[in-house]
């Protein structure tokens, strides 16, 4: 199980945005928490977008529903390989493990109707510098 990749040493909960991580390998990512949401590796949730694949225009809940849904409550560590985002809406089955998190993308993969992305959001991802 050797270098199966880094470990978070910080972890900073923006609620109601973002989620930082500084890795023990010194990298620092920002997770907006909309894209964790949309993220949400739990069966349910896997089994939803799976349903969506294919359509142009995924169901999108109501403003109040979608507020909640990327608003975090908490946020937990899960053993020695993962966290657990408790989200405003109740859900919490989700378990990010870090190599998940590790191999996420900038916050812009799926397609998101502009007006919930909110004033003033600017491209945060996790970011990959390697010298
Ligand atoms: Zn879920």
């Amino acid at each position: 199980m050797a270098g199966s990749g880094a470990r978070p040493v910080q972890i900073e909960l923006d609620r109601a945005r973002e989620l930082r991580i500084r890795w023990e390998d010194g990298e620092v990512s920002v997770y907006p928490l909309s894209l964790l949401r949309r993220g949400c590796p739990c069966a349910a949730c896997r089994a939803e977008r799976e349903a969506t694949t294919g359509t142009r225009l995924p169901t999108v809940p109501p403003p109040e529903v979608q507020r909640k849904m990327s608003v975090a409550e908490g946020v937990e560590l899960v053993g020695h390989y993962a966290l657990r985002i408790t989200w405003q809406d109740g859900h919490a089955a989700g378990i990010y493990d870090y190599a998940f998190l590790r191999s996420l993308p900038g916050g812009d993969q799926s397609p998101t109707c502009p007006s919930c992305r909110g004033p003033g959001e600017r491209r945060a991802g996790p970011k990959r510098t390697e010298q």
